[in-house]
């Protein structure tokens, strides 16, 4: 039986803040615990420039150097970390989840998916001509390419609020705007917006359209929806935060909410046995990066009560 055969402990799905999580609290408690991220650790924080609100650090940390680290912790209790994608899931007689990934096939007793969230598009003309050249969905990523131009920034959540004030600190020239008569996103940081005189807030406000010249963006459509009135007007940047949608397509038998986020109980077990959520993929009233931190913890901790319970023996 090679390596990969043999049957581990728990196999954690996505390399986001709360998979690293669980991962390091799985192999603390001494599960043998494998963890599938496609791309790099640290999932949607990777975009964030400044977190200000993960506790313990009285300046703001880049999210990238924080899902470094993250990521040393849980191979330094002992997680396997491998960079490969997963395609399949499949439960057997005895409860154990098979496995399919681009490193081949694994066999646990318990998974814990950490898939997180897929960003969402607007899906307008112009779009994805313009993506990579001018239309953009992460403010650290592309930003500094637009020092003193003209920005538009679509959305109303903390996403939007968070990145303006980003993006505020490279332009004057900050237009945000959003479908209703005020943000969704916590007071703190809509206040900030309001008063961040680099930036001009347009509320009743929804983009049509997206218009260049073929290598770069020139203006963009707008509606105004309380004057239902349609105006052109110039952009070189159009920056997209309008939330995105949970990556449950590899449990479709998983219990999901009205909105497609997997539906848990506190101890993060969903209704398949043996199979937790955790984080952005998961039916939550915060999503945040401490709460998925949390939530990793607490479906490691589950887990191995789970596998206790299977094996038989008392309770750890
Ligand atoms: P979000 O909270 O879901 O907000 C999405 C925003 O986009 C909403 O204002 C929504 O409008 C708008 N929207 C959705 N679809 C749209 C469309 N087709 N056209 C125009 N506007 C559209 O998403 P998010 O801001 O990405 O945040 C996601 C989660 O991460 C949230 O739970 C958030 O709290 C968390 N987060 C936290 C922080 C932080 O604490 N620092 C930072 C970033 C994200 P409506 O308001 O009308 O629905």
């Amino acid at each position: 039986m090679s390596e990969q055969q043999k049957k581990i402990d728990v196999i954690v799905i996505g390399g986001g803040v709360g998979g690293l999580s669980a991962a390091q609290y799985a192999a603390r408690a001494g599960l043998t615990i494998h963890l599938f991220e496609e791309m790099a650790p640290g999932g949607q924080i990777l975009t964030v420039d400044g977190l200000e609100n993960y506790p313990g650090f009285e300046e703001p940390i880049n999210g990238f150097e924080l899902s470094e680290k993250f990521a040393k912790q849980a191979e330094n209790f002992g997680a396997i970390i491998h960079y490969a994608g997963v395609s399949e899931i499949k439960q057997n007689k005895d409860h154990s989840f098979s496995v399919t990934t681009d490193d081949g096939e694994f066999t646990a007793s318990a998974v814990i998916m950490a898939t997180g969230a897929k960003i969402r598009e607007l899906g307008i003309p112009g779009e994805q001509e313009y993506k990579g050249k001018g239309v953009s969905y992460c403010a650290t990523c592309d930003g500094p390419f637009f020092k003193g131009r003209r920005i538009l920034v679509v959305g109303g959540g903390d996403a939007a609020c968070g990145e303006s004030q980003f993006l505020a600190k490279l332009s004057d020239k900050i237009v945000i705007i959003h479908r209703r008569d005020r943000f969704r996103a916590q007071k703190s940081l809509a206040d900030r917006v309001a008063n961040n005189e680099n930036i001009e807030i347009r509320f009743m406000h929804t983009l049509k359209e997206i218009k260049g010249d073929g290598d770069k963006i020139t203006s963009v459509v707008l509606h105004d929806l309380e004057n239902d009135k349609e105006y052109e007007d110039n952009f070189d940047a159009v920056f997209v935060f309008i939330g995105s949608d949970p990556r449950t397509k590899l449990v479709p038998n998983a219990l999901i909410d009205e909105g497609g986020y997997i539906i848990t109980d506190e101890k993060m077990a969903t209704n398949i046995k043996g199979l937790f959520a955790i984080g952005d993929v998961r039916n939550t009233p915060f999503r945040q990066i401490v709460t998925s931190a949390s939530d990793g913890a607490i479906a490691a901790h589950a887990a191995s009560e789970y596998i206790d319970e299977l094996k038989g023996q008392a309770y750890i």
